[in-house]
C-alpha cells in the first residue's frame, strides 16, 4: 500500500485548499524526497491558487516554494546530497542545463524550467520531491522557520540588490518594507549599501530603521521622491521596488541618480507610465529581478546563516493555511509565515 502524506491540494482557482491524504512521491532518477519541516507563504503562492497569472499552475496542485526539511530519501544517481542533509526546495525546481540562459547562470530564465509548487506539487505538505541539483544547502541544524523565507523572498530580495548594481557606500532605496522589503534592507546593509526605506505605514518604517535604514520616508506624507533627492545628494544610485503597488513603480524611477538602476521585483496588477524624458536624459536603467540562479541562492543562504539577515517569520499549522491565505490578502501579516505540516 501507498504511504501517504498530508498536503494542503488545490483543486481548482480561487477556491479553499484542501487539507487531504495523498500519496508521498518516491523520488526519481536526480531526484531527492524531502521530509519538510516548515514552508514559507509568499504571496505567489495566493496567486497561483487564485490562477490569476497568464500561465496557471496545474489543477490540483500542492502549493508551497519555500519549503525546507531534511532529506529523507534518495533517488538513484543522486551524489550531490545525503539524507539527513538540510535543504531549501526553491521555486526553481529544474532548468534545462543546456540552454543559453542555464549555461550562462540564468537558469531562472530557462524556457524549459518547472516551478515548485505551481507546475510541481510544492512543500505545502509532510514531504517535497525536489531535483538535488536544484535545492538549496543549509547549515547543520538550522532554524528552519527561520531560513524557510530565504529560499524565495531572501534569494529573491538579495538578487534583486545585486541587479540595482549599487556598490558599497552608493545608495539604495527599498521601496515596500513588507515580507521582501524588510530582508532586502538587512541584504543592503550586509553588502554596505547605504540604505534608505519608503513605505506608507509608520511602524513599517521604523522597522526598517531598527533594520539599518539611515532614513524612513511615508510615501504618503509630503514629496517623498523630494526627500529622498535631498537625503542622497541627488538621487539614489540604486533602487529595489518590492511594494504590490503601480505608484511607488513610477516614484522609484523619479527618484533614482543619474546613471541609477531601479529593479522592480514586486508584482503589482497592471503597467505603470515610463517617463521616457527622465529615463533617457538620466540615462536611467529599469531592470525586471527574478529570484537568483544556483549561486545566488547559496549566497543568500550563507548571509542568513551567518545572522546578518534575519526574516521576521511567524508559524502556523498547515491546517490553518486558507486562515493564513486570507491574513496575508488583508494586508495583516507582519513578515513572512512559515506552515509546519
Ligand atoms: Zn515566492
Ligand atoms: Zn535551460
Amino acid at each position: 500500500m501507498a504511504r501517504k502524506m498530508k498536503a494542503a491540494v488545490a483543486r481548482g482557482f480561487g477556491r479553499p485548499l484542501a487539507i487531504e491524504d495523498v500519496p508521498v512521491p518516491e523520488p526519481g532518477p536526480g531526484q531527492v524526497l524531502v521530509k519538510v519541516a516548515a514552508c514559507g507563504v509568499c504571496h505567489s503562492d495566493v496567486h497561483a491558487v487564485d490562477g490569476d497569472w497568464p500561465l496557471k499552475p496545474k489543477i490540483p496542485f500542492i502549493p508551497g516554494h519555500e519549503g525546507v526539511g531534511v532529506v529523507a530519501e534518495l533517488g538513484p544517481g543522486v551524489g550531490r546530497v545525503r539524507e539527513g542533509d538540510p535543504v531549501c526546495v526553491p521555486w526553481l525546481h529544474h532548468a534545462c542545463g543546456t540552454c543559453e540562459y542555464c549555461t550562462t547562470g540564468w537558469e531562472p530564465l530557462c524556457p524549459g524550467q518547472t516551478n515548485t509548487g505551481y507546475n510541481v506539487d510544492g512543500g505545502y505538505a509532510e514531504y517535497v520531491l525536489a531535483e538535488a541539483a536544484f535545492v538549496g544547502l543549509l547549515p547543520k541544524d538550522p532554524d528552519f522557520v527561520a531560513m524557510a523565507p530565504i529560499a524565495c523572498a531572501g534569494v529573491t530580495t538579495y538578487k534583486g540588490v545585486k541587479e540595482t548594481e549599487a556598490r558599497p557606500g552608493e545608495w539604495l532605496i527599498v521601496s515596500g518594507v513588507g515580507g521582501l522589503g524588510h530582508v532586502a534592507v538587512q541584504y543592503a546593509r550586509a553588502m554596505a549599501l547605504r540604505v534608505g526605506a519608503i513605505d506608507v505605514a509608520d511602524e513599517k518604517l521604523e522597522l526598517a530603521r531598527s533594520l539599518g535604514a539611515e532614513f524612513a520616508v511615508n510615501a504618503h506624507a509630503g514629496d517623498a521622491v523630494a526627500e529622498v533627492i535631498e537625503r542622497t545628494g541627488g538621487g539614489a544610485h540604486g533602487v529595489l521596488a518590492t511594494a504590490a503597488s503601480v505608484a511607488s513603480f513610477t516614484q522609484a524611477v523619479a527618484m533614482a541618480r543619474p546613471r541609477g538602476t531601479v529593479a522592480l521585483c514586486g508584482l503589482p496588477a497592471g503597467d505603470f507610465p515610463t517617463p521616457i524624458f527622465d529615463v533617457v536624459l538620466k540615462r536611467i536603467t529599469i531592470r525586471g529581478s527574478i529570484v537568483g540562479n544556483r549561486q545566488d541562492l547559496s549566497e543568500a543562504v550563507a548571509f542568513a546563516a551567518s545572522g546578518q539577515v534575519k526574516a521576521t517569520v511567524h508559524s502556523a499549522p498547515l491546517e490553518d493555511v486558507n486562515d493564513v491565505f486570507a491574513r496575508l490578502k488583508a494586508g495583516e501579516i507582519d513578515g513572512r509565515m512559515a506552515l509546519i505540516p
